[in-house]
């Protein structure tokens, strides 16, 4: 008998189930070279998490009964499509529901749109610093992310975007507001990127913090006049339901059919479907989560720009505090005093909008710096 195939007693006893030797299979190179998704420091020990834009008011009485409906039918499986979800959201959008593609979040929805459009030689832009998930997922498909640097507002720069578009390019991304940075393009800014981009190149417009946004949404309009425009919306941020998974893209039917196509039977849990119809019907939990974010964003933006710290005006539920050199010292501090955040090494933190105490912890932690903390980061 090979070697390599001794159950080793003390190894098992050691690690269940490991092999004694790496398997000589391989992943794709893209997948190879993918950078890997990693947790906020100090998750599991903090007191508040900060760190994943997570919403802070547990689901009301009336999702949770809906879910625990949805519960006692687990064993069956949920609808192919989730058209119960697609019908709740078309009565409320005033979209007809050929427009509606559901899913068990919106990143599994970018995941399958960009399955369907791109692939191995397609190029796909999208502003940087944005959202950590894009260049991975449009790595999984082959496909090569071309990122375009922020301007120095730490918004999306159009022209550069535009610029950045050759024969190659088959997507555009747009996170608006940004994750991480918080910023928003104006209505005129966004309908003017949305019109330089060729007809033939999908533009996916991530609005997972649309509700929190000082401009009401223009899809609805946005869609009417541009029919390579794919919406992503979320129920894990303002509908505060980022553990239940589900979220949905608004585009034109053919689009539709197409994502549809190429996503997994079943995307959508019957209880994370349950949930998300209950959470639409539910508005006064909507307004209370938006309204506790409104309102603590306001709190942790002046205490931070009173501190020296110059905050961009934020549409989402978090602030970037653009702190360069000191990221990993503010990032110490902060769970120090109890609080987890997300960093980005030598760029800044974004620190989630969440209650009263947490905030003030964070306020403490960059008071533990010491004055000084300018904008460009740097101490005076
Ligand atoms: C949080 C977030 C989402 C939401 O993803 P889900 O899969 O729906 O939880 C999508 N896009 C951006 C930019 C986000 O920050």
């Amino acid at each position: 008998m090979s070697r390599s195939f001794d159950p080793g007693i003390i190894d098992e006893q050691e690690r269940p189930g490991m092999p004694r030797t790496s398997p000589t299979v391989r992943a794709r190179s893209v997948v190879a070279a993918l950078p890997r998704y990693t947790r906020a420091a100090g998750l599991s020990d903090v007191r508040w998490r900060a760190s994943s834009n997570e919403s802070t008011v547990p689901p009301s009485p009336h999702i949770l009964a809906a879910i625990r409906d949805a519960a006692e039918r687990g064993n069956l499986y949920p609808s192919l499509i989730g058209e119960d979800l697609v019908a709740d959201i078309g009565a409320r959008l005033e979209v007809d529901p050929a427009q509606i593609v559901v899913g068990g979040g919106s990143i599994s929805l970018l995941q399958n749109v960009l399955a369907a459009y791109t692939g191995h030689g397609a190029k796909v832009v999208h502003a940087w610093r944005s959202y950590e998930a894009y260049p991975i997922l449009i790595g999984v498909v082959g496909a090569t992310a071309v990122p375009v640097p922020l301007d120095e507002n730490f918004g999306h720069d159009p022209a550069a975007m535009l610029a950045a578009i050759d024969d190659d390019t088959r997507a555009m991304i747009l996170c608006n507001p940004n994750n991480p940075t918080g910023t928003e393009l104006s209505p005129q800014q966004l309908e003017d990127l949305i019109a330089g981009v060729p007809e033939h190149v999908l533009v996916i417009l991530d609005e997972a913090y649309q509700e929190f946004s000082r401009y009401p949404s223009r899809t609805a309009s946005l869609r009417a006049r541009f029919p390579n425009l794919v919406v992503l919306r979320t129920f894990s941020k303002a509908y505060g339901l980022a553990g239940l998974r589900a979220g949905y893209l608004l585009a034109h039917p053919d689009i539709a059919d197409d994502v549809r196509a190429a996503s997994p039977p079943f995307g959508l849990s019957r209880v994370a479907e349950a949930a998300a119809r209950a959470a639409l019907s539910d508005r006064a939990h909507t307004d209370h989560i938006v309204e506790v974010v409104r309102e603590g964003r306001a709190h942790l933006v002046e205490g931070l720009r009173r501190r020296g710290i110059h905050v961009p005006h934020s549409g989402a539920n978090f602030v970037w505090l653009p702190v360069g050199e000191r990221t990993a010292e503010l990032e110490a501090a902060c769970v120090a005093r109890g609080v987890s955040v997300r960093a980005f090494d030598r760029e800044g933190v974004r620190v989630t909008v969440g209650e009263r105490a947490a905030q003030d912890a964070v306020l403490t932690a960059v008071d533990d710096l010491g004055a000084g903390t300018r904008q460009d980061g740097l101490t005076a």
